[in-house]
């Protein structure tokens, strides 16, 4: 079980964007990498294509290995270490090591 999904919020405590927040918006598990949004942005020239009518430069995000990051609690809303825990049903649910709150 992964401790940090699409979607979370998180805050990157490493690297040139150290102390921003930002949304997780795709997790690469087999890399331990994850996309933040506008987090760790690199610029890539562009030529003219298919599906760019310029050419040109954008700029675009680079994965960010997931130690790079913490996850931002929805309870407490702290940067917070994830455990887990075994429910009942022997689902797995997220923890948030600091308030102790059930994340998901
Ligand atoms: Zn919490």
């Amino acid at each position: 079980m992964r401790k940090i999904r699409k979607n979370d919020e998180v805050v990157i405590i490493l690297g040139r964007d150290r102390g921003k927040k930002g949304k997780v918006l795709l997790s690469i598990p087999e890399d331990d990498r994850l996309i933040v949004k506008g987090i760790n942005m690199i610029k890539r020239h562009t030529k003219p294509g298919r599906t760019m009518r310029q050419a040109g430069i954008i700029e675009r995000e680079a994965p960010l290995h997931v130690s790079d990051v913490k996850l931002i609690c929805k309870k407490c809303n702290q940067p917070t270490r994830v455990g887990f825990r075994l429910l009942e049903d022997r689902s797995k649910v997220r923890l948030c090591k600091k308030c102790h709150e059930v994340i998901d």
